[in-house]
């Protein structure tokens, strides 16, 4: 499947995106997640994003579409992928647009995971992710705690509170999603292509998804 998940920070996008790969074998991509792995790494790309990052900005979307234009011609895409924070802009959607029309492949769903204000900041003061960039599992203190406390499950490394999860940061990351992001739901509502998942439970979540592909 071909699917871009649209949402607020907190709102379940990153472990909707790993169920639904488990489910049909398509990549996640997060943005979010190459440019952690970037800023961890020290490379060009992540000395600049850093400081947007943190800030709860947008990284600029010529530097997010230098990473997908290279991300999407790679070969494990052909079996399908889930876009998981990006498009985050207009301009990141248009250019997104062009890009599959170069390619010559064709988004098959939108998913709005729609979740409200108070469950998206009580899920980020209470998330924790794991510190190693190859794996960024996600970890929730009251509702998904590690077995062993501070340390991953699945490759042991810390776990670690982000630095966008402090209460200013998260404020203003939802401030951004909202002026900057939310545009897309009339976006892609305007192509036919949205689906609006309203559902706490990751799941659920992804069953209604892959409900909307079959049909
Ligand atoms: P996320 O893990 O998706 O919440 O992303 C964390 C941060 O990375 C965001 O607050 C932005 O600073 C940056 N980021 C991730 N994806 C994008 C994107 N598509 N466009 C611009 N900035 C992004």
């Amino acid at each position: 499947m071909r699917i871009v998940l649209l949402g607020a920070p907190g709102a379940g996008k990153g472990t909707v995106a790993k169920l639904l790969t488990a489910h049909d074998g398509s990549v996640q991509i997060s943005t979010g997640d190459i440019l952690r792995g970037a800023v961890k790494a020290g490379s060009e790309l992540g000395k600049t994003a850093k400081g947007f990052m943190e800030r709860g900005e947008l990284v600029p979307d010529s530097l997010i579409m230098e990473i997908m234009e290279v991300r999407l011609r790679e070969p494990d895409c052909q079996k399908g992928f889930i876009l998981d924070g990006f498009p985050r802009t207009i301009p990141q959607a248009e250019a997104l647009t062009k890009l599959l029309e170069k390619i010559g492949i064709k988004l098959d769903l939108v998913a709005n995971l729609d979740v409200s204000k108070e469950v998206v900041m009580d899920r980020l003061t209470t998330r924790r992710t794991c510190a190693n960039s190859d794996c960024q599992e996600i970890y929730n203190v009251k509702s998904k705690p590690s077995k062993v406390e501070g340390k991953c499950d699945k490759c042991g490394s810390p776990i670690v509170q982000r630095a966008d999860e402090t209460e200013e940061a998260i404020a203003k990351r939802l401030t951004t999603y909202n002026e900057m992001t939310s545009p897309l739901i009339d976006f892609y509502r305007k192509t036919g292509l949205l689906k609006d998942v309203s559902t706490l439970k990751s799941e659920e979540a992804v069953s209604k998804i892959a409900g909307f592909i079959k049909k």
